[in-house]
């Protein structure tokens, strides 16, 4: 199953993404991640994407299109996939349509999680990730058992540089303008569907569990 994750950022993407992964065993494939984890090496991709991310702006197509290009020649996405954060232009969409076709595969489920923006700067303000496995909590509405502490792994949880508000007005408007397009995109091709992200986690994933489950 090839799945696509929309939403904007603080939805629940990352936080679903664990669920899903540990049911269905498929790769998460995560440009945001990708990205920090390029910059955690000091590679040129990491210091080229810094720019962009610390301003909260989306980095250029060309570079995000050729990850993701890398990214799918790997043999473990052969079996499915769920994408975290990408597409995130109609630029990208449209060159991951080309992408697939070239490949003989498609895109099965775009599912967006849908939450009022007053919720989403509430959740990036108080998110706090894990170092090491990369597991999302918040202080309030999802904290660890121990404060500073991942309950998964034992790694120690950070804030995120971006996670400060004017970064994450800057991409709450990125994502109006830029990404919310995709969602006429994705409809007009039958593919997209929509779960109610301001429930619990465990009723999130209920509902997207339903929507895999139906296709
Ligand atoms: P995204 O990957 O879409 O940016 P995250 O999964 O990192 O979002 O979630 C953003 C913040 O909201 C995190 O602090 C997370 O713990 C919290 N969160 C995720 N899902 C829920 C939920 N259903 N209810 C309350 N808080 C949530
Ligand atoms: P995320 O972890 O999904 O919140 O992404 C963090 C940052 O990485 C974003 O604010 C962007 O700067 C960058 N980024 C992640 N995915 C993409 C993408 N598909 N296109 C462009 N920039 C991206």
């Amino acid at each position: 199953m090839n799945i696509i994750f929309m939403g904007p950022p603080g939805a629940g993407k990352g936080t679903q993404s664990d669920f899903i992964i540990e049911k269905y065993h498929i790769p998460h494939i995560a440009t945001g991640d990708m990205f920090r984890a390029a910059l955690k090496n000091e590679t040129a991709l990491g210091l080229e994407a810094k720019k962009y991310m610390d301003a909260g702006k989306l980095v250029p197509d060309e570079v995000t299109i050729n990850i993701v290009k890398e990214r799918l020649q790997e043999d473990d996405t052969k079996d499915g996939f769920l994408f975290d954060g990408f597409p995130r232009t109609i630029a990208q969409a449209k060159a991951l349509d080309e992408m697939l076709s070239g490949m003989n595969r498609n895109i099965d489920l775009v599912i967006n999680i849908d939450v009022p923006f007053d919720t989403l700067l509430k959740r990036l303000s108080g998110r706090r990730i894990c170092k090491s496995c990369g597991a999302s909590y918040h202080v309030e509405f999802n904290p660890s058992k121990v404060e500073g502490v991942c309950d998964k792994c034992g790694g120690e949880l950070y804030t995120r540089s971006d996670d400060n508000e004017e970064s994450a007005r800057v991409r709450l408007e990125t994502y109006t303008n830029e990404t919310k397009p995709l969602i006429a995109y994705y409809q007009e091709k039958g593919l997209y569907h929509e779960v109610n992200g301001l429930q619990s986690v465990e009723d999130v994933f209920n509902d997207i569990a339903k929507i895999i489950e139906g296709k």
